[in-house]
């Protein structure tokens, strides 16, 4: 029997693939689940249509208005919560608290945007600066101002977030007045179809200004136009792809980039074995390498330590990964799932290979049995790395193996320890673990320009922060470099990538005019 062709929310209407369709699998059973095509499909109806009909109707809302409809997406989501779990359990292979992140982590995103957005209230346009006189006179002065573009917002996403992905992109285009196009990535697309599914159903938001579309992404980067944005989440090479389509090189569409990053934990010179900061490393790393089998752009893939401290810190995170029990995550023994794919899985052993020419085992957690699951099954138990000689290395600073894997590194000066940070040569998040104030400040100040976020964590936040692979709406994330130079969330600043900002020149009537129309990004 064959599984379902799960259909596409594009133009206005739903639309199924003329073909059989790309089959998505449950990473641990192997079974079939659905089916994703989007062969046939008119892709220039479904772009004009979704810049048209959901771009006009939308600019004719104002940000409170938007906000409101963001909200009421929060209460659908909310309704339909335990399918999105059960739909993460079959096809990512997630245990419960890992399907949060990507479900809850959505959902909070969002009301976030919600509410930030009520604060806009009747603006339908944003004030940018102060007004600039421009002649002696100061009947003559400049305004800057921020419009919403008047195109699409495509995004193309990576498998690892099929919810978050889509939502932590979709808050802010459509609070900012620009329709979406989602195109996620095959293997986990059918949550980002089912949560679109039920958005659309709800009818919360006006027509084309939420579209889906599953499978090949062959041909969507053609469909952009040069007030159309692109937001990309994914591999370097993918990146590369997006970067030089000639939608970017020839009509200067605008491009965000997510892409890999080889992200690091610093453990401060001063810190001791029986330090609390070295604790807090050691807590960290552990949860960065099994939430989500590590599977998240943001997790730990280099830990820097005083070379005095190598051998402690290994024991240490070794004896905390063997608590980790790995298998099915419908089995309540079993605290990590799978790898969302057989071509994760065998990315992620190709890779660990690589890492090994330059590192040796220090704990693989492999050597256990999986609970509830085979050995064919997607699953991979954490495996830490190490090296004493990592200023020799080279690929230890260029390979990104997506899983459960990082590599422990000592330092002998800090700056040397800063020297090897930046050959990730730009990474997503630095985090920094001190009880010295002064020292978290100066890694702050020194890992800032290769990072797009720096978690600075000492004991008195001990209980209080949100974790280094966690991404909150508050702060940005992105990256310079290597991780695609791109910038997400931080809090409104997120508006800025669907916002065009003109320079207006004249009268103080016009622009006492323009201004009863705005109202300041309150950043
Ligand atoms: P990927 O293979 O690059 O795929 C990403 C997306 O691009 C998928 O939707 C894919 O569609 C699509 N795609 C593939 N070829 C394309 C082309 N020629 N033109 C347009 N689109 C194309 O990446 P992935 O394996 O899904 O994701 C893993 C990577 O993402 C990791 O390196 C990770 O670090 C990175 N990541 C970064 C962030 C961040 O925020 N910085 C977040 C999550 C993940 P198909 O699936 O249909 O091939």
């Amino acid at each position: 029997m064959s599984t379902p062709l799960l259909p596409n929310f594009f133009a206005g209407r739903w639309q199924t693939g003329s073909c059989t369709g790309t089959p998505l699998f449950d990473p641990v059973l192997g079974t079939e689940l659905v089916r994703v095509s989007n062969a046939g499909i008119d892709l220039a109806e479904g772009f004009a249509f979704a810049r048209e009909q959901g771009g006009k109707a939308l600019r004719a809302m104002s940000y409170g208005q938007r906000a409101a409809a963001l909200a009421k997406i929060v209460e659908v989501l909310q309704a339909h919560r335990d399918a999105y779990y059960d739909i993460a359990t079959a096809n990512s292979g997630t245990v419960a608290k890992d399907s949060a992140v990507d479900i809850d982590g959505a959902i909070f995103t969002l009301g976030y945007y919600a509410k930030q957005g009520a604060a806009l209230g009747d603006a339908t346009l944003l004030l940018d600066g102060e007004r600039i006189r421009m002649a002696k006179d100061p009947a003559f002065q400049t305004q800057h101002i921020q419009v919403p573009t008047q195109g699409v917002a495509l995004f193309i996403n990576a498998f690892n977030f099929p919810s978050w992905g889509l939502w932590e992109k979709a808050a802010p285009a459509l609070l900012s007045g620009v329709p979406v196009i989602v195109k996620p990535a095959t293997a986990t697309a059918w949550l980002t179809q089912r949560m679109v599914k039920d958005v659309v159903d709800a009818g919360v938001l006006p027509a084309g200004a939420l579209s889906v579309i599953c499978g090949s992404s062959a041909g969507l980067m053609d469909q952009l136009q040069a007030f159309d944005v692109v937001s990309f989440t994914g591999s370097a090479d993918t990146g590369k792809i997006i970067r030089s389509h000639r939608a970017v090189s020839e009509m200067s569409v605008r491009c965000n980039i997510e892409a890999d990053s080889l992200n690091s934990a610093l453990l401060a010179p001063s810190a001791t074995a029986d330090s609390q900061a070295f604790q807090l490393l050691v807590s960290e790393v552990v949860r960065e390498m099994t939430v989500k089998s590590g599977q998240k752009c943001t997790a730990i893939r280099r830990i820097f330590v005083p070379r005095a401290l190598y051998k402690a810190a290994a024991l240490a995170i070794g004896a905390k990964l063997s608590k980790t029990t790995v298998g099915n995550p419908r089995s309540e023994t079993v605290r990590m799932g799978a790898l969302v794919s057989q071509e994760q899985k065998a990315s992620v052993l190709a890779g660990l290979a690589q890492l090994q020419t330059e590192a040796q085992v220090l704990f693989d957690g492999n050597t256990s049995a999986f609970i509830d699951a085979d050995a064919n099954s997607a699953c991979v138990a954490p495996v830490l790395l190490g090296t004493e000689q990592p200023m020799a290395a080279r690929v230890l600073h260029a390979v990104e193996v997506f899983g459960p894997v990082s590599t422990l590194m000592p330092y002998d000066s800090i700056d040397e320890a800063y020297a090897m940070i930046r050959r990730g040569e730009g990474s997503l998040v630095c985090s920094v673990y001190s009880e010295d104030p002064a020292f978290t400040a100066q890694a702050a100040a020194e890992l800032a320009s290769s990072h797009g976020r720096v978690h600075a964590i000492s004991p008195d936040v001990a209980s209080l922060h949100s974790g280094h692979g966690n991404v909150m709406p508050m702060s940005l994330h992105g990256g310079p470099g290597r991780a695609g130079g791109g910038e997400e969330l931080g809090g409104l600043r997120a508006l800025n990538f669907y916002h065009r900002r003109t320079a207006v020149q004249g009268s103080v009537l016009a622009l006492d005019q323009l201004a009863a129309r705005g109202c300041k990004l309150p950043l």
